[in-house]
């Protein structure tokens, strides 16, 4: 893959640049390339020779006027939080891509908590991709990159992995979710989770398996949580049980929404087994189990 591959192509210089373009985003839409000689200490020729090969790999991108400055794209994020991660030790091998979702690309990788004591532990890692379709349309009317579009996918995608970790973390292990293991910038490691999602498996024992999620929407609303995306493409199931996935649009219990949000979370579940496997259970009965109201 394409990522990873690149990862491995980078040396410490690679990252130190990456790091000076991220550090200067923070004051500047399009990082001068001075102020980058400044920070890694390379001079314009050096910098020039390496920008290029981040450039072609899509890590960065490049303004030529007014004045000469960079900015890093997605790529080149995701080599940030991966190196944070190798660096922290919560991941220490990298593997294929296992999924693409709406707003996320996720990948199979190793963990090996302590090296030399203990089984390696089979994770992923989620990139957030949160505001990247409005960006790729802003990149292609090239011309019209409007700098504000630019910052509101970085802040995005962290925005979502930091609220997606919180909530893992607050959770688990009452509520059947991936175990949270590491989070930097945009980016989440977390238990992989074998099996497969409900909209991929056929089911021997539904009834089983749907008491199991209604009553894991149940515990969730105790802890005043609502799903708010909950269907059978984020619910996984294998013969130890369920577990659910994909948590950055959460709510809580106060949200002017939550009612309407529950009841689409319970409706999504009841007509997937209604239409998979037949079973009818009434909506209003499940809710009032959930919110005990
Ligand atoms: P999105 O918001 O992009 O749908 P998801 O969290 O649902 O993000 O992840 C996208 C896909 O990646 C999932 O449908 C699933 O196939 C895979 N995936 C995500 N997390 C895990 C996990 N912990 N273990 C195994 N596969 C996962
Ligand atoms: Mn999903």
């Amino acid at each position: 893959d394409q990522t990873v591959k690149i990862f491995k192509e980078l040396d410490s210089r690679d990252i130190r640049i990456l790091m000076g373009i991220e550090a200067g985003m923070q004051r500047h839409e399009w990082v001068p390339v001075e102020e980058l000689m400044k920070f890694t200490g390379f001079t314009y020729e050096k910098l020039q020779f390496k920008l290029g090969k981040l450039m072609k790999n899509d890590l960065v991108l490049i303004r030529s006027a007014p004045y000469e400055g960079y900015q890093i794209y997605f790529p080149g994020y995701d080599v940030l939080a991966i190196n944070t991660f190798v660096k922290r030790n919560t991941v220490s091998a990298i593997g294929d891509e296992i999924g693409v979702g709406k707003e996320s690309i996720v990948h199979e990788a190793i963990s090996e908590p302590d090296i030399g004591i203990g089984d390696p532990l089979s994770v992923v890692i989620k990139f957030h991709r949160q505001g990247m379709t409005s960006f790729k349309q802003v990149k292609r009317t090239r011309e019209h990159l409007v700098d504000k579009e630019h910052f509101s996918w970085i802040y995005a995608a962290r925005l979502a992995a930091q609220r997606e970790y919180d909530v893992m973390q607050k959770i688990y292990p009452d509520v059947s979710v991936p175990r949270p293991i590491d989070h930097n910038r945009h980016a989440i490691v977390m238990e992989l989770i074998e099996g497969n999602s409900l909209n991929k498996t056929k089911l021997l024992d539904p009834q089983y398996f749907l008491d199991e999620i209604l009553e894991q929407i149940k515990t969730l609303y105790s802890f005043g949580i609502i799903h708010a995306d909950l269907s059978e493409y984020n619910i996984f199931v294998n013969p130890k049980g369920v577990k659910i996935i994909d948590w950055p649009q959460y709510v809580t219990q106060d949200h002017p929404h939550a009612d309407e949000l529950l009841e689409r979370d319970v409706n999504n579940v009841l007509n997937h087994f209604s239409r998979k496997y037949k079973i009818r259970r009434s909506s209003k009965s499940a809710i009032e189990d959930i919110c005990g109201c």
